[in-house]
């Protein structure tokens, strides 16, 4: 049974992206006060009229954060555990055909980083890996959690989907959330942006928040990679997404990122960019339509925008990251997959961030209280 995924295969790209730009200022204003905001409401929120409504938005978007999660921001770093990969996706330096020098943590070099991120200040760990089943697969995974668990109260991973049965062996072995982003929700235009390997299984990944609510995952992350096609309409895609976890497999918390395209090794540039304004239209929408869905923000944005956008609707954030394997405990060079643009360390994150009122959290988690 996947019913989210079945559920997104109806809906119509083209209608859709259609039907956002014919958006009226009424209907704006209609989406702004209605009581529980639909996916009609968020298709209001992100159309080109409502970003004449942004301070409103802004506005709204505050209150219903700080209503939902107090003045708190959950600080999280990424460990890149390995950078083979077995799929040519034609936006990421991790790609197979590029020829950058590959690496796999091994369990020395895991316990290294984590005491290396420990030093940070972080208890909250998101690991992350190209795609590369053989070498980087479930063995290597619960090898490299019962290292980690030693030092980190919480462990969200983003790898390859995985099938139910290992969702549930990760789980067991100390994951308590994962994402997995779709990219791009426009069939068509994912095809041409996955070129070789198992990602070129749209359905496969689209399927996977069902396998991981049936697997009872205590936290699902989606998203879409904003700068692969029509940002509004893939974003009312992973909005409507987060809709359906919520429905179908409401066991599960939700959270949801806004990765921008960023440069890399052999990249191509994006003719689908969002601006800075437009994106904080987005978070602000989000945050109407999902008061309870984490958001999170990474160090793809700049310091600048990462200050501002802070207190409106973001409820999670990374910090001081290395997109890397190895590169917290040793220097590394030319391995990461993508460029960061907030080059910050953790504790001038949590500074500005205290600066604003806001309290960054480390530690949300026991780990002895887990259900
Ligand atoms: S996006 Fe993921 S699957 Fe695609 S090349 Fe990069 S690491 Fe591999």
């Amino acid at each position: 049974m996947t019913p989210v995924a079945d559920k997104l295969r109806e809906a119509d790209w083209d209608e859709i992206s259609l039907s956002i730009p014919a958006t009226t200022p009424h209907r704006v204003e209609q989406a702004l006060a209605a009581q529980q905001p639909d996916i009609n409401d968020f298709m209001a929120l992100v159309s080109p009229a409502a970003e004449s409504y942004l301070e409103a938005m802004a506005a709204k978007a505050q209150v219903i954060t700080r209503r939902h999660f107090g003045n708190t921001i959950s600080m999280f770093v990424p460990l890149y555990l390995s950078n083979l990969c077995a799929n040519e996706c034609t936006y990421c330096g991790f790609t197979m055909s590029n020829r950058i020098r590959r690496k796999t943590l091994s369990m020395e070099e895991i316990a290294l980083e984590a005491i290396a991120i420990r030093k940070m200040g972080f208890r909250h760990l998101l690991l992350v890996t190209g795609e590369h089943e053989t070498k980087v697969g479930m063995p290597y995974f619960l090898e490299a959690l019962a290292v980690l668990r030693r030092y980190f109260d919480y462990l969200m991973i983003e790898v390859q989907p995985l099938h139910t049965h290992e969702y549930q062996q990760l789980q067991q072995a100390g994951i308590d959330g994962v994402l997995v982003y779709q990219e791009t929700y426009h069939r068509r235009q994912y095809s041409q942006y996955h070129l070789r390997g198992n990602k070129k299984n749209f359905d496969w990944r689209l399927e996977t928040s069902d396998r991981l609510g049936q697997a009872k995952m205590q936290k699902i992350g989606v998203g879409a990679l904003l700068g692969l096609a029509d940002w509004r309409t893939d974003s009312t895609f992973a909005a409507m997404h987060t809709s359906l976890i919520h429905k179908y497999y409401w066991r599960s918390r939700c959270s949801v990122a806004f990765p921008r395209l960023r440069p890399c090794e052999g990249s191509t540039p994006s003719a689908s960019m969002i601006s800075d304004k437009q994106l904080v239209q987005l978070i602000c929408a989000h945050r109407i339509m999902h008061p309870q869905a984490e958001l999170s923000l990474s160090t793809r944005e700049s310091a600048y925008f990462r200050d501002n956008v802070a207190s409106l609707g973001v409820t999670s954030m990374s910090a001081a990251s290395q997109t890397q394997p190895g590169g917290y405990s040793a220097q590394t060079e030319h391995l990461n997959q993508f460029d960061t643009e907030d080059h910050r360390s953790a504790s001038q994150v949590a500074a500005a961030l205290s600066q604003q009122g806001l309290e960054p959290v480390w530690q949300d988690w026991l780990p002895g209280f887990r259900g």
